[in-house]
Formats: C-alpha cells, structure tokens, sequence
C-alpha cells in the first residue's frame, strides 16, 4: 500500500477530518506483525539521510502538527533519533518569544529551515500561525487568512532552493485523546507533562478541526503536500510515517559525490604496505621498490 497516495491532502479539498477513521490500521493486524515493516523503513531512512548529507545539494523539511498528545513526540523519538545528529536536527515551536513576536511570523521559522545536506523536523510550526492564532483569535481574521497564500510562496521558495518539505497531520479521536491524558495521571513519572490548558483545549476540538481542514486545503501542495495520518494506533501511525518520509528521500534523486583521489593511487600508496602495519611504511616501500 502506498501511503502516499491514500492519505494525501488534495489541494483545494478540505479532509473531512470527522469522517477519516483515526483507529485505520490498513490490512496490517497488529504491532507485533508490522513491526519488521517499520523496522525496514527507519533503517532505510537513516542510510538516506546519509545519502542526503553526503550528496550535499538538497535538503528535507518534515512539519508534524497534531492537538495535544497525538504523538508528534513519539513520532521523532521512534523515527527521528536513528538518524546521525551530524545533519538532523529537531525544532519545538513554543509561543512566541517578544523577539519572534516583534517579526512577521516566517521569520523564526525561515531561521530553522534546513541547509543543503540537512533534515529538520519542526515540532508544530509556523502552521500555529492559522490554528491556535485563528482559534484564540489572537489575530483578526484579515490577518490570518492571508497567511495560507504567504505560507505556500514561503513553501515554494524553499523547494525551489532544493527543500522537500512533508506536512503530517496526525488524527487522533477525542476518546483516545482522553484516554492518553488518562494514561498520564495514572503515570507518576508523567505528571509533569499535564496541563490543565490540555483539558481546555479539547473543550475547543471543533474549532480546531475546521481550522486544521482548511489550513490543510489551503496549503496542500506537489512541492509541500499534507498528509492526514490515522493515529489512534502509535504503531500504524509509526509505519505510516516512515514509509512516506523513505519512498520521498528515496526519489529525491541523491546521488553520492564522485571520489577527489585516485583510489587505486591512495589504496597502492598508502596501504600495499598495510601487512607492515606502520604508519610510513607505505612510503618506504614505495621508495625501496624504486631503489630496487
Ligand atoms: P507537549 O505538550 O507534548 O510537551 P506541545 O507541542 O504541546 O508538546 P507545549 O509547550 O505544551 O508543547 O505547547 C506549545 C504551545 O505553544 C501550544 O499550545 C501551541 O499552540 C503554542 N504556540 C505555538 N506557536 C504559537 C503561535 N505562533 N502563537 C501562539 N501560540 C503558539
Ligand atoms: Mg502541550
């Protein structure tokens, strides 16, 4: 099954969000099943990102956005954190800081955006900009509703500079949401993670459904397409993910850049002699085979 495809955000047509099934698992049966699967795909995406490092021309943008306790965290610490640090990098967008609030709303975002040979996985993103800002009405809506056409030029400029950019909606249902707060309190070592705006923003689930449906209708494109992932099931949603993230870096078109030496003149001159096993040695014999 290609994920890609079926859970795509056309651009122009609003995901109904109510109506795409958040426990969806596809013909996979259980965790223990899909896990060589995932396995797979999370090897695959760490020998790209070394591909994508050593090639040195492109980068990858990966936008998780999700109400609380979707799991964007578990997205990056079961998918992320194989990659080598050296290239990867992860961002948290918090509420604006007064310097970030004193810029337009790209500007902290521009300054994360990854360089050639990079990928970076913002943690929520300047998306906040059209959902929390629209929902708590924190800006007028003559103000947020011209960011849609701002986001994707934005979008298009850094893939036109050679960024593919992934945006995931993670769609998790108002029980299982519940449920997973439940899990926290009866969790000691994951008290510290409860707020009680979690619970007041659920009051708001409605609001930021039609906020996300047309943010992600507004913004889904070829070049930074949205995808509505089912994520009631941590485990689908983590095989989901690291299908698309691989077959994208996949068809990237990375190349490995050709070699600055001879090989075979380094492999003659510095290691014929490696059976000596001294640095230097390579040198003298070469040296010697001259004398001789
Ligand atoms: P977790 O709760 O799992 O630690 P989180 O992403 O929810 O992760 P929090 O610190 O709880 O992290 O929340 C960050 C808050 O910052 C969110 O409520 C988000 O909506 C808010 N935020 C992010 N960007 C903006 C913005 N531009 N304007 C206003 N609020 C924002
Ligand atoms: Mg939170």
């Amino acid at each position: 099954m290609d994920y890609r495809k079926k859970f795509a955000v056309e651009r122009g047509e609003k995901p109904r969000l109510s109506k795409i099934d958040a426990s969806y698992t596809g013909k996979h049966e259980s965790h223990e099943k899909a896990l060589p699967e995932i396995q797979a795909h999370v090897e695959s995406m760490d020998k790209l990102q070394y591909l994508l490092y050593a090639d040195g021309n492109k980068s990858l943008l990966v936008v998780l956005q999700a109400l609380d306790a979707a799991g964007k965290d578990g997205v990056i610490r079961h998918l992320f954190s194989g990659m080598n640090p050296q290239g990867t990098s992860v961002f948290g967008f918090k509420q604006p800081s007064r310097d970030e609030a004193a810029h337009d709303f790209l500007w902290r975002a521009h300054l994360r955006t990854p360089g050639k040979g990079e990928v970076v996985v913002f943690n929520r993103s300047y998306y906040e900009d059209v959902l929390v800002v629209r929902v708590h009405k924190l800006v007028p809506e003559s103000v947020w509703s011209k960011r849609y056409d701002l986001i994707n030029d934005f979008e298009q400029m850094l893939s036109q500079n050679g960024t593919t950019i992934l945006k995931f909606y993670l769609h998790i249902s108002p029980e299982e949401q519940l449920a997973r707060f439940k899990q926290r309190l009866d969790d000691p070592s994951r008290h510290w993670k409860i707020s009680e705006s979690d619970y007041s923003e659920r009051e708001l689930w409605p609001q930021y459904v039609e906020a996300y449906e047309d943010a992600m209708a507004a913004t889904s494109s070829k070049q930074a397409p949205w995808y509505v992932i089912p994520s009631n099931h941590k485990w689908f949603r983590n095989l989901a993910i690291s299908q698309i993230v691989s077959d994208t870096i996949n068809e990237m078109g990375l190349k490995l850049p050709p070699a600055r030496v001879d090989i075979a003149e380094i492999r003659r001159k510095y290691h014929a002699a490696a059976a000596e096993g001294k640095p230097g040695e390579g040198h003298r014999a070469k040296k010697n085979a001259k004398v001789g």
